[in-house]
Order: C-alpha cells, then structure tokens, then sequence
C-alpha cells in the first residue's frame, strides 16, 4: 500500500515539475540570468544526492510510525469522533501550521539555518529551485515530521496526499511564473504565490525572514509574519555570500565550516 502511494506521490512529482517548468518557460516574471538547463542539472544532483539518503529515515522512522499508529490508534485524530473528510483536512492545516514553525525556526536557529541557508543560496528561483535542500535539513525535518505523525495520528492515505499537495506548492511558489497582478492577490489569500515566496527569498532580512508559510498563507497572517517587499527586492535573491551557488562539494559542506 506505502509503495503503491509512494509511487503515485512521484508520478505526480515528475509531472506538475515538467507543466511547471514549460509554464514558467512561456510565461516567466524575472528574466533568466544563468542558464536554465546548468541550473537544472545542478539542482537534479542535489534532488538525486537527496533522494538516496533520506530513503534511510524514510524506510527505518517515517513508515514504521505511520503503520504503528494506524495498528495502535494513537494520536489526535485516531481518539476524536469525526467523519474521515473532517479527520484528512484537520490533518492537513495541523501538519502545515507545524511546518510554519520548523520553517520560522529553520531562520531563527543558528544550527537549522546553517542547513536551511544552502536553500537560500539560490540567487534565482524557478521550479528547480524546489529540489535544491541540504540532506541534513530534510533528515532534521523527517524527524520533525515523525513526531508529528504520532501526535496527530496521521492516517496513511492522508499523509501521502498532504506530501503530494505540499511538493505541489513547492514547485509552484518556486516557479518564476508571472501571474497577473489581479490573479496574484486572490490567490495569496488563501495559498502561496511565487511572489509571495519570492519576497521570502529576497536579500532583505525583513522579509526573508517572514512569509514563512508553505501551503497556506493564513499562518503568516495570524502569526504577523507577512512581509510585502517591493519588485526591486525581489529581482536581487539570495544572499550575500553569492561564490557558492553552484558548486556542489561547497553546497554540501556549507552547513559545517565557519
Ligand atoms: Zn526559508
Ligand atoms: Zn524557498
């Protein structure tokens, strides 16, 4: 059953990534300063480099605590009496206002930003910018994640489904696609847009660190950590250390030296 969904979270993956990537292709908002396809490659190794090692907390933490309470009935949502839809989208918001805190922390924390800084070393963001993680950072949040699972008693099915929505919204807030002005502001009312998470990825410490949100936006909001930036801050992306972008020994060793 986890291999069948898993498989599915993939396909869907591969293919929202390739939509994406053609869309931002036609339509882009920030013209392309490096070459697209060195960017990809380099992004690709990372996700490659990534994939592999986070099977090890996949296989030994994450999926033995998602069937131990599934067998046990453990959590908030295997002891509270409400309907299965109810149970998925409670699930859903918990999940992902737990994951705007990692998010903040990962800024707040000298240790997680060592990690969570490669992600911002990007001095471009397009779709491909969704693969580019530190393995420390995503071995830390599947850690944070399987406490999670137990506390709310995350079914199977729903989890898969949250993890395909969430790499969704990834890719898509990623993405240097130019939705019109008019478009952009219904729909950052309820999810993140690539301006929105763009203006988290600009240079300025005001609003990088802000708009921490992943799928829905109404955590910034309710925590007051939406930070508008202006179309000027958000052509200038990243940080000041700009020599190690694309290097992939410099990117992995990152988090350790200093
Ligand atoms: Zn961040
Ligand atoms: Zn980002």
């Amino acid at each position: 059953m986890i291999e069948i969904l898993s498989n599915i979270k993939f396909i869907f993956f591969v293919m929202f990534f390739i939509i994406l990537f053609i869309y931002e292709s036609y339509y882009s908002d920030r013209p392309w300063i490096s070459k697209r396809s060195f960017r990809l490659l380099f992004h690709m190794k990372m996700a490659i480099i990534n994939t592999i090692i986070i099977r090890i907390p996949t296989i030994f933490i994450v999926i033995p605590t998602l069937m131990l309470i599934t067998e046990n009935q453990y959590g908030i949502l295997n002891n509270i009496n409400i309907g299965f839809v109810s149970k998925a989208i409670l699930g859903i918001l918990l999940l992902d206002l737990a994951f705007y805190w990692w998010h903040r922390l990962n800024h707040t924390n000298s240790i997680l930003w060592r990690f969570h800084s490669v992600h911002h070393l990007d001095t471009h963001l397009d779709v491909s910018t969704s693969l580019r993680f530190h393995f420390g950072e995503l071995i830390l949040s599947s850690i944070y994640k399987t406490i999670l699972i137990l506390l709310i008693g995350m079914p199977i099915s729903v989890f898969i489904f949250y993890e395909i929505i969430l790499s969704a919204c990834n890719q898509f807030h990623h993405s240097n696609i130019k939705l019109s002005d008019s478009t952009n502001k219904v729909i950052k009312k309820f999810i993140v847009t690539p301006e929105y998470h763009a203006n988290h990825h600009t240079q300025i410490k005001l609003s990088r660190d802000a708009n921490y949100s992943s799928i829905f936006t109404i955590w910034d909001t309710i925590f007051f950590t939406y930070k508008e930036a202006t179309k000027k801050d958000r052509e200038y992306l990243g940080l000041d250390d700009r020599t190690k972008e694309f290097g992939l020994i410099q990117n992995i060793k990152h988090p350790f030296i200093n």
